[in-house]
């Protein structure tokens, strides 16, 4: 079931000039929001491959950058509770029909501008997927909270399949720790403000987090890059901001930020 108001958002049926307006205005609003939105990657045709086998299923042409799948197509491409993909190999966002809105919109939009997704730091990208949603849903949600309060409140309440909260946990370590340090810390790394490559961006995002708290935060990557980057990231959180982060993590509570 979706939110009665997604029909005001997406009309139906749609044509492809409204999906792209529906993802320009989004990118307009991370950039009002966060400062920064810049589309990166090159704009090759894209391949999609089947869950299963690596057999070529379609071509999405070159200048079409966001789409919504054809419904037989989506169960051979997305698991069930996926509702959109970003490849960065082509700069393309793709849809899960019937279960995608703004969120998922605003959501894979984030992916095409972030560190995470530059085609510089590939060979990471799985490594700090874990990460990356997280910080990716949480972007969201903040994004929901002051721009579309409606939408955040059911997204926050997982009152509808199609625009609920994704990643919880690690959400909610990500929440907790912006909720210690500085929300603005965690988007000078997701945007690659300091810069692009990641490895040096981390030790940037640490020494931001040093300075913020005056604590001696460690640089957990090469930890986490082995054991799982959000954990490892939990984990020393934990240890510096203590019950302050663990009561945040509870909370999930955007008004505290
Ligand atoms: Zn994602």
């Amino acid at each position: 079931m979706s939110c009665p108001k997604r029909s005001t958002y997406i009309s139906d049926p749609f044509s492809a000039s409204e999906l792209e307006s529906l993802r320009e205005s989004a990118l307009q609003e991370i950039e009002y929001c966060f400062g920064s939105a810049q589309v990166k990657g090159n704009q090759d045709i894209l391949r999609l491959r089947r869950k299963t086998d690596n057999q070529e299923l379609i071509t999405i042409p070159k200048d079409v950058n966001i789409c919504v799948l054809k419904k037989e197509l989506a169960n051979q491409v997305f698991n069930p509770s996926e509702h959109g993909r970003y490849y960065f190999q082509s700069n393309k966002i793709i849809l899960n029909p019937e279960k995608w809105c703004k969120k998922t919109v605003i959501h894979e939009c984030l992916h095409s501008v972030s560190i995470f997704s530059h085609p510089c730091n590939s060979r990471f990208f799985k490594k700090t997927l874990s990460f990356s949603e997280g910080a990716t849903e949480f972007l969201t949600g903040l994004l929901l909270f002051g721009n579309h309060y409606d939408c955040y409140k059911n997204w926050i309440k997982k009152r509808y399949k199609v625009c609920g909260l994704s990643y919880k946990h690690d959400v909610k370590i990500i929440f907790a720790f912006c909720g210690c340090v500085d929300p603005q810390v965690l988007i000078d790394l997701y945007l690659g403000n300091r810069t692009n490559v990641f490895p040096t961006a981390w030790t940037c995002f640490t020494e931001d987090i040093i300075q913020h708290t005056q604590s001696n935060f460690k640089d957990i990557l090469d930890e986490g890059l082995r054991v799982g980057l959000i954990n490892a990231f939990g984990f020393e959180c934990e240890r510096q901001f203590q019950r302050k982060f663990r009561d945040l993590k509870r909370t999930l509570d955007f008004s505290l930020l």
